[in-house]
């Protein structure tokens, strides 16, 4: 006998006799009543005496059967029987419990003093293994989840709440509580249904498109801001002033271009997660988009005196991809090269072959000689808006979003993206192409 054997007979025999007792007291009144009219009856002469007490045991007879009898109703039992781990439902079936045991989300249902019925495979999580039989109190960590069971068990209405488990790591679920069967009234007799969500990735991302959203706004803002600035400005006292008009005008652009570049790569980053699951089916010659993208930063390059070098080897095979967000790639490790390690004075960009993991790649590698990247950072250089230093980045063009895109391409490349840096000797991004399937022969 397991342990929710034990007690749901308890509670069943709870039952049962609060039922009796119940239906005690009216059949009481009734013999009562029925033994003092007969009584009357009697004595008045209205009814012979035997006649009168036949008749009275007759309905007091029917009365106890009845008192007896209709105890053995009750509508909903718990206990074993089934075999089934974390006890049963008897009237669900075996193959009702094999169903509710392989459910993704975690069901418990709790018998009317509390205790768990049963509870299927992926509730094991929330109230361990030989939950069976143990107060829903002393498996559950959760106080408004106790709270609502509670309240359901109670007024039989419905509940859906989310709450948050704070250990070992922060999840969030939501919970649905629901009564299943017992009393109108009292509650006795109600089982109580617990199915929980766990929802930590849906409120992840919501809290991560909230603060993309501000993130982006807060970009947006501040040159807006300037912008409205300086139009007052230029509209006041600085009207009659072309050389401040000119220096203003300037700050402008400035400003409309990071405006631009910003809504860019908002716009880009859209497409390519819009496209991310869909993958490139293009045969691409890489040291085709290699040359092209770096033909045109060579003025900017020659502008900070940064010398480009380009190696790949002859005979490369073509990688499997979309040309336009491979030059995208490209251009923006290169930018960023130019950007953060002009100091090195030279970028070079590498194609060769690699493999991982057993599979052929070709490899691009955009390594710069600038002062490199603290080591805590490198994990975090590809979230939306993460700069090792803004100011440096805003100043030099830049929006935050570039390694963002990279990733992004990269993933729907299937290919692999690895970050190195030294402090005081540089960086090197590389990023891992599949290669295009070899054309069939004619
Ligand atoms: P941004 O538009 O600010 O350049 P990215 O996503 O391209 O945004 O890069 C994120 C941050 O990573 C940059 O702000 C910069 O701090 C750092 N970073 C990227 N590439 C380099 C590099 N080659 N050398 C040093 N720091 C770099």
């Amino acid at each position: 006998m397991t342990a929710a054997d034990g007690g749901s007979k308890s509670v069943r025999g709870r039952v049962w006799l609060r039922d009796f007792l119940s239906r005690w007291t009216g059949t009481r009144s009734f013999v009562i009543s029925a033994a003092v009219i007969f009584f009357l009856l009697a004595v008045t002469g209205l009814l012979h005496p035997v006649a009168a007490f036949a008749a009275f045991m007759v309905l007091a007879g029917i009365s106890a059967t009845r008192l007896m009898v209709v105890g053995e109703t009750t509508p909903i039992r718990l206990g074993g029987g089934t075999g089934e781990k974390g006890g049963g439902i008897p009237g669900a079936g075996g193959s009702a419990l094999a169903l509710l045991q392989k459910l993704p989300d975690p069901l418990i249902v709790l018998d009317p003093s509390g205790r768990v019925a049963f509870a299927n495979e992926a509730a094991e999580v929330q109230v361990g293994k030989a939950a069976a039989g143990r107060h829903v109190a002393t498996v559950l960590r959760s106080a408004p989840l106790i709270a609502a069971i509670e309240s359901v068990s109670l007024d039989g209405v419905v509940r859906s709440i989310e709450y948050a488990v704070p250990v070992p790591v922060q999840r969030n679920y939501s919970a649905y509580v629901a009564p299943v069967g017992g009393g109108e009234d009292d509650g006795a007799g109600r089982l109580v249904l617990v199915l929980l969500r766990d929802v930590t990735e849906a409120r992840r991302v919501e809290a991560m498109r909230a603060d993309f959203v501000a993130f982006a706004s807060h970009e947006l803002k501040t040159p807006l801001a300037s912008l409205s600035g300086f139009i007052d400005t230029l509209r006041g006292h600085a009207k009659d002033d072309p050389e401040a008009r000119e220096k203003f005008l300037a700050i402008m652009a400035d400003q409309a271009g990071r405006m631009r570049r910003l809504i860019e790569d908002l716009l880009s980053l859209s497409r390519i997660e819009l496209r991310e699951h869909v993958r490139p089916s293009d045969a691409v010659d890489i040291s085709g988009v290699v040359n092209d993208v770096s033909d045109g930063l060579r003025p900017m390059a020659e502008q900070h005196g940064v010398e480009i070098g380009i190696a790949a080897p002859a005979g490369l095979p073509k990688v499997l991809g979309d040309r336009e967000e491979l030059a995208q790639v490209v251009q923006n490790l290169a930018d960023n090269a130019l950007r953060y390690g002009r100091s090195g004075k030279r970028i070079d960009i590498s194609l060769d072959r690699a493999e991982k993991g057993g599979r052929p790649y070709v490899r691009l590698t955009v390594r710069d000689y600038g002062p490199g990247i603290p080591k805590e950072h490198l994990p975090r250089l590809t979230e939306r808006f993460y700069r090792v230093d803004a100011a440096t980045s805003r100043a030099r063009g830049g929006t935050g979003l570039g390694l963002a895109i990279v990733k992004h391409i990269v993933n729907r490349h299937q290919g692999v993206l690895q970050i190195e840096s030294e402090l005081e000797k540089g960086s090197s991004f590389s990023v891992l192409l599949p290669l295009a399937p070899e054309p069939r022969p004619q």
